[in-house]
């Protein structure tokens, strides 16, 4: 298999990344995790706080009943330690080549075959492709034309704070998700004794159609606007996020197919999803994993293909929905954020039931 990155180098953008059981099985089934876990971070803990008043709303042990309820342990890593073990394992494997700094511009569909064809003017001939180019996938325009991705009219902004920074009253053994009226913000540990991930997204009354890749809204003043009257935790880790770069969020409606002929989709490409749910890195692992599986079976891609579309299709969508809906679930406000009290009330933070769908994949492949 031969890996084309249009970058000049195989990096990450971005600090933290929540891996959960559905991917920390992955990781231990591909051999890497207790490469990633050598540094990564195991909460004790996920907890949602009331953004205003910052109350505890719900809280998940993920401790020792969690690991044995799902077999793998919820895991946040930084995004670059993840990709490092990923990088080690593929330069390990002697039927994985990896080329980074060449652009696909063309992939072209032969029947029995495919063409790629990149911007330098290399030209490959391939017995099948599998498009893994992200949430503006240009491989995905030859097999659904379902427009541009959708835009969530809310942005990201993120940054890494050092410990000897640490922002008031952080717990340092949780993943702590503030939730409020348009916002959420959100902290954990992503390298331990070293440094804390922040995550602060809102959705702006700014945003215009038309105004999907314009600076003019969600700016570091509408940051403000949002944050500032949320509790003090909020705002004291809020005075240290970078203002200088933001994420748009956008996501698409799951499609009803993936593959044509010898050429399919993975990960974002096929089901990007809003970061609510932090699962689109999770599915894309799981999706390998399958696509892996069924390919070592079925000599015949397209055949292969078609049965890893099938058994991956009808997850992604309800994880692509359940992402969406969460959404509206944080960012509530009024009677729905009361509802959303009422609902929350009384849980065990042993109660796993809601999250069984989605954790309990790992190892199941
Ligand atoms: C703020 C934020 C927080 C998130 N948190 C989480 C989380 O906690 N947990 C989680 O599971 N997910 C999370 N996600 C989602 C996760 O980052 C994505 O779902 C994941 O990165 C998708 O992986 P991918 O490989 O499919 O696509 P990408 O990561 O987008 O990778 C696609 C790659 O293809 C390359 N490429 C694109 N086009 C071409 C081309 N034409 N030729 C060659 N190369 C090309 C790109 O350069 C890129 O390297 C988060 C996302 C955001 C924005």
């Amino acid at each position: 298999m031969h890996v084309i990155e249009k970058s000049p180098e195989f990096g990450e953008i971005g600090a933290g990344l929540q891996l959960a059981p559905n991917a920390t099985g992955v990781l231990h089934r591909l051999g890497i995790l207790e490469d990633v876990l050598a540094h990564a971070v195991l909460p004790a803990r996920l907890v949602m706080r009331d953004a205003l008043t910052g109350d505890s709303l719900i809280s998940m042990d993920l401790g020792a009943p969690f690991r044995q309820r799902f077999g793998f342990p919820y895991v946040v890593a930084h995004r670059a330690d993840l990709l490092n073990a990923e990088l080690r394992a593929c330069r390990l494997d002697s039927r994985i080549t990896l080329e980074a700094g060449l652009e696909a511009v063309s992939i072209e569909d032969l029947g029995d075959a495919a063409r790629v064809i990149c911007a330098d003017g290399t030209t490959y001939e391939c017995d099948s492709v599998v498009g893994a180019d992200g949430l503006w996938s240009r491989t995905r325009t030859l097999i659904h034309d379902d427009g541009p991705p959708v835009c969530a009219q809310a942005v990201a902004y993120r940054a890494t704070v050092p410990f000897d920074q640490l922002p008031e009253d952080v717990d340092v053994e949780a993943m702590t998700i503030f939730v409020g009226p348009g916002v959420h913000f959100v902290q954990y540990v992503v390298r331990p004794g070293e440094l804390l991930n922040q995550v602060a997204v809102f959705r702006s009354d700014a945003f215009r159609p038309g105004d999907e890749h314009s600076d003019a809204w969600g700016t570091p003043e509408e940051l403000d606007e949002h944050f500032g009257p949320l509790c003090s935790r909020v705002r004291s880790g809020i005075a240290r996020i970078d203002r200088a770069r933001r994420w748009t969020m956008f996501d698409r409606l799951p499609i009803p197919a993936w593959t044509k002929n010898r050429i399919t989709l993975l990960g974002d490409a096929a089901h990007p999803m809003l970061q609510f749910a932090a699962q689109g890195a999770c599915q894309a692992l799981e999706d390998a994993v399958t696509l892996g599986a069924v390919m070592a079976r079925e000599p015949d891609d397209r055949r292969a293909f078609l049965e890893y579309e099938a058994r991956r299709r009808p997850r992604t969508a309800r994880v692509q929905q359940t992402a969406r809906w969460l959404g509206d679930l944080f960012h509530a406000s009024g009677g729905d954020a009361a509802r959303r009290a009422d609902m929350f009330a009384g849980r065990s933070p042993q109660d796993y039931s809601y999250v069984d769908w989605l954790y309990s994949a790992g190892g199941r492949w």
